[in-house]
């Protein structure tokens, strides 16, 4: 079922979704499943799964040179998704980049998701390669979301890349899009920021989720500014706990995104990883009472892989 009938369905109650990344390369799908189990109690209408690109490793050949290796260390979404559809009977939603895929990989990718039964997906640009500042598109690509997105819409409308296709079915993906409360890293400003976004909408996006946020504030100014010019779509907040000491300077570098002082000063004062675990699984309860005061349609968690603090935080909100 599609993200938007989920919300129609919920009849105003705020729903419990959340995000997994596939295992890392050699580790078995259980590892996957092991995370999941004790979260289903919470009855997730769906489950995001990230997508990684590949990344460029140099191995010593042991005669001065290098080797440039082409890695990709968590694949398996596509499987992931279709094992998670299998055994929990849930809406999985996998997140498809423009980064490393040309129109036609994106294409073929999005026959397999049709093929598979699969409703939603998530579009997204991508960051650049590890190595690399820039993101750069494939020849053939797209560079920002909002050409995938159409892509997409395309697809929906029965438009192949060929299209001489004769009798060429359509597609009927639900597209969610990423919103950034606090602006994306490379954006001039929010406005402009939120300018991109209605593009990705006005191209057949029907959801955002956002960017983690640590200040409510910062999500109900983020919608309102959205509402203002004119997205009307539903804006799904998304939520990480805090987990380690380590983590107040790894968020803020990684997704550029603020913590309170309030967050820094309890983290700071802890003793060690599992006093701050606590921090940040009290801090998301209260982030989380007040959203779903505010009404919103679904909180949707960033997982990480590991569940037993979202765990924590489900049990005292739904
Ligand atoms: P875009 O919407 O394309 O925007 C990228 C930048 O370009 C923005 O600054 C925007 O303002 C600007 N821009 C957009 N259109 C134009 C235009 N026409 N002209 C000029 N500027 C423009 N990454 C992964 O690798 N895998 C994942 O599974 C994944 N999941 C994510 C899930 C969520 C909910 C979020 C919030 C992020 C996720 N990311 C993931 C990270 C995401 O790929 C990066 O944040 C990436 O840098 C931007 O992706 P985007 O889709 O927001 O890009």
């Amino acid at each position: 079922m599609k993200v938007t009938e989920h919300i129609a369905q919920s009849e105003g109650k705020t729903l419990f979704s959340f995000e997994i990344l596939p295992p890392l390369k050699g580790q078995h799908v259980k590892s996957i499943f092991d995370n999941i189990d004790p979260l289903m109690e919470y009855k997730p209408p769906f489950i995001d799964v990230t997508y990684h690109r590949e990344e460029y490793t140099f191995k010593e050949l042991g005669n001065g040179l290098l080797k440039k290796q082409v890695v990709k260390k968590r694949p398996g979404t596509v499987g992931i998704c279709a094992a998670i559809q299998n055994k929990y009977q849930v809406d999985a939603i996998p997140h498809i980049l423009c980064g490393g895929f040309t129109k036609e990989d994106t294409e073929n990718f999005l026959i397999d998701m049709d093929f598979l039964g699969i409703d939603n997906v998530v579009a997204l640009r991508g960051d650049a390669v590890k190595s690399e500042t820039y993101f750069r598109a494939e020849p053939e690509g797209h560079r920002y979301a909002s050409e995938l997105v159409s892509q997409i819409q395309d697809l929906n409308n029965g438009k192949y890349l060929d299209e001489e296709l004769l009798n060429s079915s359509k597609t009927d993906f639900c597209i969610g899009v990423a919103g950034y409360p606090e602006k994306h890293m490379e954006a001039p400003s929010l406005d402009s920021d939120i300018h991109f976004l209605k593009k990705k909408i006005k191209a057949g996006a029907a959801y955002i989720i956002t960017q983690m946020f640590f200040d409510n504030q910062k999500y109900f100014d983020f919608v309102e500014k959205c509402r203002k010019e004119g997205i009307t779509v539903p804006i799904i907040p998304g939520l990480k706990p805090i987990a380690t000491k380590k983590q107040l300077n790894l968020i803020p570098h990684r997704f550029k995104v603020d913590l309170p002082d309030d967050l820094i000063m309890e983290v700071v004062r802890c003793k060690d990883n599992k006093a701050v675990r606590q921090v940040g699984i009290e801090w998301c309860i209260q982030q989380s009472k007040e959203l779903v005061s505010a009404g919103v349609p679904i909180l949707h968690y960033y997982s990480m892989g590991r569940s037993s603090n979202i765990d924590a935080i489900a049990k005292e909100i739904f």
